[in-house]
C-alpha cells in the first residue's frame, strides 16, 4: 500500500482540481491520500467523489498554520470529523487572521500608491484566500513591476513597505483543534523551516509535549540520511512517521505524488493510529 498522507488542490496554493489530484494520485498508484489543504477542507467533498468513483482511500486533512516562537510552522492533521464543529472554528480563525493580513497589505500597497490590490488579488486568487502570491500577480498585471520576483523584492518581502506578518494560534492551540475533531495531529516537513538541528529538536520535543502525534519524516524527495535522522527523533519522542509528497504542481516532479521512499521499517506509521493495519 503506497500511502501519500500531504498533498494540495487549488483550494488552497496548489494548481489541480481535487478531480484531477486524484485521478493523477491513481495513475502514480497511490493507494491511501490525504489531502492536506492550508486551512482549509473546502476541497474534500470534490476529491471524496472523485476518490470512490477511482477506488482511491480519501483521508480528511488540513495543513493548519501554527506559530513557533517568530516563525510559523505547519501542522497536519489527519483522519479529521468534517461536521466536527471545532473545525469549523479553527478554520474560520485561520480565514480571519489572512483576511486581516491581506487588509492590511492592501492598505499598506494603497499608502504606497497602488489603488485597488485588494479586489485585484482577490479575482485572482479566485476559490482560494488571499495570500501574498495573489498581490504579487496584482502588481505584475497592473505594470507596477516586470515579474512575480520584483513584487517581493518591491513591495511584500521581509522588511518592505507591505510586509505584514501573520500571527498564527501556538501549536498546543492547532493540536486541540484536530483532537477535537476526532484527527491525528503531524509536524509537518521539519526540515523545511530553515532551522538548525538543534532547533529543530526542540521544535519537535515541544510538538511532543503540545500532544502531538506524529512527526513527517518523508516529505517528499530527501536523502536517506535525513529519513533516518528523522526516524530516530520521531522514535525519542515516542512520536508515529508520517509520508508525503506535499505535491502542489505537476511542475514540481520532486515533490509528486507517491514520489518518495517508504518509511524505515522502525518506524510506527501514522496510519496505525488511523485504523489501517499494515
Ligand atoms: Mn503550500
Ligand atoms: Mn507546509
Ligand atoms: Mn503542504
Amino acid at each position: 500500500m503506497k500511502f501519500d498522507l500531504h498533498c494540495h488542490s487549488h483550494f488552497s496554493d496548489g494548481i489541480l482540481s481535487p478531480e484531477m489530484l486524484v485521478s493523477r494520485a491513481k495513475e502514480r498508484e497511490v493507494n491511501v491520500l490525504a489531502l492536506t489543504d492550508h486551512d482549509t477542507i473546502a476541497g474534500l467533498f470534490l476529491a471524496q467523489q472523485a476518490a470512490d468513483e477511482c477506488g482511491i482511500i480519501l483521508i480528511n486533512g488540513i495543513e493548519f498554520s501554527s506559530q513557533w516562537g517568530k516563525g510559523g510552522v505547519h501542522i497536519v492533521g489527519l483522519g479529521l470529523k468534517l461536521e466536527s464543529q471545532s473545525l469549523k472554528d479553527a478554520i474560520d480563525h485561520q480565514n480571519h487572521a489572512r483576511v486581516c493580513r491581506a487588509d492590511q497589505i492592501a492598505s499598506r500597497l494603497a499608502k504606497a500608491g497602488i489603488a485597488g490590490a485588494l479586489e485585484g488579488a482577490q479575482a485572482i486568487a479566485g476559490e482560494a484566500v488571499v495570500g501574498r502570491p495573489h498581490f504579487a500577480q496584482y502588481l505584475v498585471n497592473i505594470g507596477a513591476v516586470n515579474n512575480i520576483n520584483s513584487a517581493f523584492k518591491k513591495y511584500l518581502g521581509a522588511g518592505k513597505s507591505a510586509d505584514v506578518k501573520y500571527q498564527w494560534p501556538d501549536m498546543p492551540t492547532v493540536v486541540n483543534w484536530i483532537h477535537a475533531a476526532g484527527g491525528v495531529a503531524v509536524l509537518a516537513h521539519p526540515c523545511k523551516y530553515d532551522l538548525t538541528r538543534t532547533k529543530m529538536c526542540a521544535l519537535i520535543k515541544d510538538f511532543t509535549q503540545a500532544s502531538g502525534d506524529a512527526l513527517e519524516v518523508i516529505s517528499g524527495m530527501q536523502a536517506s540520511a535525513i529519513t533516518d535522522d528523522l526516524a530516530g527523533i520521531a522514535a525519542v519522542n515516542n512520536l508515529a512517521s508520517s509520508c508525503g509528497s506535499d505535491f502542489h504542481s505537476p511542475n514540481q516532479p520532486w515533490q509528486d505524488l507517491g514520489n518518495f521512499s517508504n518509511l524505515p521499517a522502525r518506524c510506527k506509521p501514522v496510519w496505525q493510529l488511523l485504523g489501517f493495519a499494515a
